[in-house]
């Protein structure tokens, strides 16, 4: 089925908005089997609405309207389409008195205006708002769907996932059953990722497979439809093999957790703690760690030693492996993990050091980066990057891949390209 998605906001229009839920909707259309054929971002202006409604008919059956729900003059969307449905609104009581509890509750005074927000379309399907006041609302006439949702996306989301998502499945769906699974990746890029999976997504059209940037991430999305969850489960499980098949070396997890709460959760399943001596990332790991639920769990400390003499004073880096090799090296990233792991008594320490860029140091190109780790009764060693030309992405990167090495330590994984202490 096609679905066009119509945002109805002044602020969008004007910068001071970003079209955030436009990219959420067909996220999770798209992954319900809905093609977007258009998303389109409007005034709130009636004349504007009649008219891109009446063309949104003639290429699609679910149109969706987002923003415009509220009590405000500006809030034209409900008014609109049933003066262009020829339908009546009515009151949603339950919504009504939420509304004076609300104002009760909060001892602030209700503009008598606010009652708008419980107007629905008669014979629409009510859509309860659990983050705010303004009703969304389904209707469908014999040919079309309409699917009204609030603005602030800390509304519309809960909305739409607990309400609207199994409505549409039920509604609009042919398969009674969706499941979904994410495959997330670390390592390469997106066009790498299309490149790769270009053909399976292709291909494959049950279950739908998206790719999704996710900060330095990406996710892989597989969502089945059938008649049964276990019929789901084997279309995501087949899937889910031929993703392997093709991107497996980039694999770091399955689900919404993102590569720090991977590591978060394997560091406390085995009761380790992570230390770290950063120099171009200056404190970002530390950061990303202690941002972590439970993060006393797994980091007593860490240490930031930006400059040469920092490396040597404050954490002991001998002058003579900086004098000799320099601080982007494999010794120098050797000795900061070491004596992190030391300074912290920590069971894995992680040390970074390289050239964020935009200038060169010590010959080195902007984003070679070493990355060191030390364990407990173990080998050091040590892994070298290249990431790129853009300074913070460099150092983003470098977090990310210090996670990573601290992944595949306690994964027991192979870490390609390592190389030992001793050695
Ligand atoms: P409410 O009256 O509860 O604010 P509403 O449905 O009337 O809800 P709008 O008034 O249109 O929503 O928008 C409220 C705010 O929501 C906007 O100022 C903007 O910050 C945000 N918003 C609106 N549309 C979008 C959108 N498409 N993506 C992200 N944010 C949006």
């Amino acid at each position: 089925m096609k679905a066009i998605i119509i945002a109805v906001s002044s602020a969008l229009l004007e910068g001071a908005a970003t079209n955030t839920n436009a990219a959420f909707l067909a996220r999770e259309l798209t992954a319900l089997g809905f093609e977007i054929t258009e998303s389109v971002m409007i005034h709130d202006d009636e004349a504007k609405l009649l008219q891109v409604v009446k063309e949104a008919q003639a290429q699609a059956e679910l149109i969706v309207l987002v923003g415009g729900l509220g009590p405000d003059d500006d809030d034209i969307v409900k008014t609109t389409i049933a003066k262009h449905l020829d339908q009546d609104l009515v009151l949603d009581e339950e919504t009504q008195n939420r509304i004076m509890t609300y104002h009760k509750n909060s001892s602030l005074i209700m503009p008598k205006n606010n009652q708008l927000q419980a107007l629905t379309l008669l014979d629409s399907i009510p859509l309860v708002n659990v983050t705010g006041l303004a009703l969304g609302m389904f209707y469908q006439t014999d040919t079309h769907n309409y699917l009204l949702l609030p603005g602030p996306a800390d509304e519309l989301e809960p909305m739409f996932t607990e309400n609207t998502r199994p409505l549409l499945i039920e509604k609009l769906t042919d398969k009674p059953c969706i499941s979904s699974r994410i495959i997330r990746l670390y390592g390469l890029t997106m066009a790498q990722a299309h490149q790769d999976l270009g053909e399976l997504i292709t291909t494959v059209d049950n279950p739908i497979i998206q790719l999704y940037p996710s900060d330095v991430e990406i996710e892989v999305q597989l969502t089945a439809r059938a008649d049964s969850q276990e019929a789901c489960h084997q279309l995501i499980a087949k899937a889910e093999k031929q993703v392997e098949d093709q991107v497996g070396d980039y694999i770091i997890g399955y689900g919404t957790d993102n590569l720090p709460n991977i590591v978060r959760q394997l560091l406390k399943e085995n009761e380790l703690k992570l230390t770290a001596a950063e120099s171009l990332t200056g404190g970002a790991f530390l950061s990303e760690v202690s941002s972590l639920f439970e993060a006393g769990l797994i980091l007593d400390g860490g240490i930031v030693t930006y400059s040469e003499a920092t490396k040597h004073v404050a954490l002991g880096v001998t002058k003579k492996t900086i004098e000799t090799y320099g601080v982007v090296s494999a010794e120098c990233a050797f000795e900061m993990a070491e004596k992190a792991l030391k300074l912290f008594n920590a069971d894995i320490a992680v040390s970074l050091s390289g050239v964020a860029g935009p200038s060169s140091l010590e010959g080195e190109i902007p984003g070679t980066v070493w990355l060191g780790i030390a364990v407990k009764n173990q080998e050091t060693f040590a892994r070298k990057y290249h990431f790129g030309y853009k300074r913070n992405l460099n150092r983003r990167h470098s977090v990310w891949s210090a996670f990573d090495l601290v992944r595949k330590v306690i994964l027991k994984e192979e870490v390609e390209d390592r190389v030992y202490k001793s050695k």
